[in-house]
């Protein structure tokens, strides 16, 4: 048993926390104040080899795993929550049905894209819903030579800046889950283009937009795996991916707490410092106790993975437990700040806001628990 970094993964870690010192931390309030996505920071993450960490080395990446990729995502999520989100749909589950099931065509083209830094999404969710995949509205049409795409997605991160990105839709809704199929498609497609942007609580230097497919027209080398494959595809893509956000909320979460700490130290009430109150202390304990059990959790999924397990109960678990552990920790965090905890003057607020929705995407809260329960049950 080993509960410690080995010393590549501890040389990486403080390699990534120098450059998200260096360039995030400084960088990141003003990013979400002009909502901008900060792409001179993206194509630095690229040449330093983030994203094709965790990408296969036959086709230029480094074949770095889920830990390495759970630890770049921690480190960039402690600067920034709206890049990290952009990183881990990028670098994460908008390649893996790639990998796990592209042509060696679609691997060879789009493998060294994310490698070197082109960014991509990655397309389920619906206006219809987000949790119920399967009954799905948006249609693909057939043809000798082509597909043909129609309908709506909704939610999808990294709308406005990826340059390709997985899109699932069905062939006839009457067939279920084994109706739909997964496509790789160009943004620049005719028939494709970008709709709304949602306005977020938080979150903002990361794109979020509706995809609108308008006999959006792609050649049948589009097609990832089989048809009427794409539901597993895609389930099996969150599978994999979900630790990730786990590490994101760890980030969010850590940043929060290391504010909280800093200022009980600092700031005085009563003629102490805060940190000398028991009811701070309080506080600053059940964070740090929160803060090890997710961080155990996040790390042992990844491991597992790493390891050749699909890792989906102890994954969901990893996430269902940090993202809620981090929206405890960054509303503390807020509490600890007081007024000033209230405006933009602290970190802390933004954090409380891009920790949100880590309850939210790549499975609710409510869906780890289902997804768990199910494993328990041994419930298909
Ligand atoms: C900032 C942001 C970025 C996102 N990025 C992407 C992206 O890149 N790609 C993508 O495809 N999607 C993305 N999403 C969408 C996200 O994955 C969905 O919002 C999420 O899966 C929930 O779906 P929904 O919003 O339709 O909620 P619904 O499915 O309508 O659920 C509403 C509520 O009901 C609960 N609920 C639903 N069914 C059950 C049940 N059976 N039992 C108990 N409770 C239930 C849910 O847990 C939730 O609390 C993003 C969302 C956000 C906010």
């Amino acid at each position: 048993m080993d509960f410690q970094y080995d010393e590549q993964q501890a040389l990486f870690q403080s390699a990534v926390r120098e450059f998200v010192e260096a360039e995030v931390v400084p960088n990141a309030a003003r990013w979400e104040d002009e909502e901008r996505f900060p792409w001179d920071t993206w194509h630095q993450l690229a040449e330093l080899g983030l994203c094709s960490l965790a990408l296969p080395e036959e086709y230029g990446g480094a074949g770095g795993g889920k830990i390495m990729l759970c630890i770049a995502t921690e480190e960039l999520a402690r600067g920034s929550g709206g890049l990290s989100v952009a990183y881990l749909v990028s670098c994460g589950v908008a390649m893996d049905g790639i990998c796990m099931y592209g042509t060696e065509g679609q691997k060879a083209n789009y493998i060294p894209r994310c490698a070197q830094g082109e960014v991509a999404f990655f397309a389920l969710t619906e206006p219809e819903g987000g949790s119920d995949v399967a009954p799905m509205r948006m249609r693909y049409r057939a043809s000798d030579d082509s597909f043909v795409l129609d309908g709506t997605k909704t939610f999808i991160s990294n709308g406005e800046e990826s340059g390709f990105g997985v899109v699932f839709a069905t062939k006839d809704p009457e067939l279920g889950h084994r109706g739909v199929s997964a496509f790789v498609v160009e943004k620049d497609t005719p028939g494709l283009s970008v709709g709304r942007r949602e306005r977020k609580t938080g979150q903002h230097c990361s794109s979020t937009n509706e995809l609108i497919f308008d006999r959006c027209t792609v050649p049948r080398s589009a097609l990832i795996g089989a048809e009427g494959q794409g539901l597993i595809i895609a389930l099996e893509s969150i599978d994999k991916s979900r630790v990730s956000v786990a590490a994101q909320a760890l980030g969010i979460a850590q940043a929060a707490y290391d504010e909280m700490v800093r200022y009980a130290k600092e700031r005085e009430a009563f003629g102490k410092a805060l940190g000398r109150h028991q009811a701070i202390q309080w506080m600053i304990a059940d964070s740090a106790t929160e803060l090890e059990v997710a961080r155990l959790l996040t790390y042992r999924a990844a491991w597992l993975i790493d390891h050749g397990n699909l890792a989906i109960k102890e994954s969901a678990m990893a996430k269902l437990y940090a993202s809620e552990a981090a929206g405890r920790v960054c509303h503390r965090a807020v509490q600890v700040y007081g007024g000033i905890g209230y405006t933009r003057e602290a970190a802390v607020e933004r954090y409380a806001r891009d920790q949100r929705v880590t309850e939210i995407y790549e499975g609710t809260s409510e869906m780890q628990r289902w997804a768990i329960a199910r494993q328990v049950l041994g419930v298909k």
